[in-house]
């Protein structure tokens, strides 16, 4: 879990450096950021719940209808940080079955 709580830490920076970037792009659009950002808000999810979090205190007042988490991608992950899926998450993938 530290090396992830590492990762993320080094994840934040590009994703500031992506930002800064924007403004020089037409229209906006940096094509690595919203893959970037993606990345880091479903491991920093799944850290947090692996940190013992709920998942209304990680994101309660951030999500917008239509733009929520995929559960299975967290689940995923927290699965890889904790050896455990979270209860939860149920997930009947080949991986998980
Ligand atoms: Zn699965």
């Amino acid at each position: 879990m530290e090396a992830m709580k590492a990762y993320l830490k080094t994840l934040a920076v590009k994703i500031t450096s992506l930002k800064a970037t924007r403004k020089q792009c037409r229209n906006g659009f940096v094509p690595d950021l919203s893959t970037a950002q993606s990345e880091f808000r479903h491991k920093h999810i799944a850290l947090c719940l692996a940190w013992g979090k709920t998942y209304s205190e990680i994101e309660n007042t951030t999500v917008r209808l239509g733009n929520e988490p995929s559960l299975s991608k967290v689940g995923h992950i927290y699965k890889e940080l904790t050896g455990t899926m979270h209860p939860n998450f149920i997930c009947d993938c080949e991986a998980c079955m």
